[in-house]
């Protein structure tokens, strides 16, 4: 399908969406509820919802109603009205506009409904980079009434947003919900202070992960986001971190990293603790892993991860008893030596057997290319066909 966005000529396949055709040609255009690893937000199920308190809430229906944020409207020429790009399939021929006057005046009013109950003096505060200088003295707050407190600062979507569509100053104070935030999950911790319902987290945990753990809960004849136990852990987590990741604002944080800001840099590696062999984004700061994150389109696991390598390897990689070179036992203590010397030792004691008398055991918290490369080491250089896997034990 060949269509012009913002004058820019893209060609993508049929069935895809306006949004998704901008995305492939770098054009931006503002969503919170949709995300590339996610189905559309109007397609979340009434969910197995979880009912607290009034029981005449439960015939409420208002999950299958979900509208999603609204934000994404374009213009296509030749229609009135302003469609959603997220689920408007692209045309031959079309030409649609992504940024006009119009456009962003309707999002704007959508986007202060969203502020309506989100806090956001510091988004429509005309004055903000005048803070940063003081940030370091008033983040670490219990309390999040701004962005100059919250650790999702300089990293959140909901900002960039925000700036992106202009917040109306005269927006007025929103109200603080007064939810509790949920510190005793392991890993993460959930503010729903901050969430803005948009439901990737559901969708995350519920299409992608097929867990079921968060959803809906219609508690007193409110509908909100939450888990189906009051922790995560009775609710049957997996605590794979897809929903921390998809979350566009700070109401989802994992423990680890809270305070730690924005990474210095990103390092492309494969998570070392099994062969599936996941990609992850290392997030690095003054030389140590402060996070990581699954990496998308195109690698083996399509920006999931599983619990070790999603919140698992920072604690590993910089842990005091963590062997960084090898040991050899000498007089029966070990004693710190250099890889030859270890290596020249462990050839020189093979080197006494013949290859029948050895034997070589592999471990599934390698890669797929060293357990490969152990077992060739074992039948080409050793000599043996002894070889076996320690998932087997
Ligand atoms: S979640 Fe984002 S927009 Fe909201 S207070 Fe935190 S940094 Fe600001
Ligand atoms: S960590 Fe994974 S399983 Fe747990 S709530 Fe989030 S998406 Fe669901
Ligand atoms: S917790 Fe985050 S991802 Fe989930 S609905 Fe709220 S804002 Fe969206
Ligand atoms: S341990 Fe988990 S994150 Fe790492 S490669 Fe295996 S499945 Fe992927």
């Amino acid at each position: 399908m060949n269509l012009t966005i913002d004058n820019t000529k893209v060609t993508v396949e049929q069935g895809a969406t306006i949004l998704e055709a901008a995305r492939s040609a770098g054009i931006y255009i503002p969503a919170l509820c949709s995300h590339p690893n996610l189905p559309p937000s109007r397609q979340v199920k009434p969910f197995e919802a979880v009912y607290r308190g009034k029981e005449e809430v439960k015939n409420d229906n208002s999950s299958s109603e979900y509208e999603g944020c609204q934000l994404c409207l374009v213009k296509i020429e030749g229609k009135d009205d302003l469609p959603t790009a997220c689920t408007t399939e692209v045309g031959e021929g079309m030409v649609v506009q992504t940024n006009t006057p119009e456009i962003q005046q309707k999002r704007r009013g959508n986007l202060n409904t969203i502020l309506a109950e989100h806090p956001n003096v510091c988004l429509a505060c005309d004055r903000k980079e005048d803070c940063d200088p003081f940030r370091g003295g008033i983040r670490k707050a219990s309390i999040i009434t701004g962005c100059e407190f919250c650790p999702n600062n300089f990293k959140c979507e909901l900002q960039e947003v925000s700036a992106y569509i202009g917040v109306d100053e005269s927006l007025p104070p929103y109200e603080y919900k007064g939810t509790p935030s949920l510190k005793s999950d392991s890993f993460f911790e959930r503010n729903y202070n901050l969430c803005i319902a948009c439901t990737r987290c559901v969708r995350a945990c519920q299409e992608v992960r097929v867990n079921n753990t968060v959803g809906y809960v219609f508690q007193d004849g409110n509908a909100t986001i939450g888990s189906k136990a009051p922790s995560l852990e009775e609710s049957g987590c997996q605590f794979c971190g897809a929903c921390v990741d998809v979350c566009p604002t700070g109401a989802l944080t994992e423990w680890n990293n809270k305070w730690d800001g924005v990474a210095d840099t990103r390092v492309l590696s494969t998570c070392p603790y099994c062969g599936v062999g996941c990609q992850l984004e290392l997030l690095v700061k003054k030389d140590r892993i402060i996070g990581v994150s699954p990496k998308g389109d195109g690698t083996v696991n399509q920006g999931q991860a599983c619990v070790k390598g999603r919140f698992g390897i920072a604690e590993f990689v910089h842990h005091t008893d963590r062997l960084t070179v090898p040991l050899i036992r000498k007089n029966g203590n070990f004693e710190e030596a250099s890889w030859d010397e270890a290596l020249d030792l462990v050839a020189e004691k093979m080197g006494t057997y013949n290859a029948n008398e050895m034997a070589v055991i592999t471990s599934a918290k390698c890669t797929n290319e060293e357990n490969y490369v152990i077992q060739k080491f074992a039948r080409a250089v050793l000599g043996t066909n002894n070889l076996d896997h320690c998932a087997r034990l």
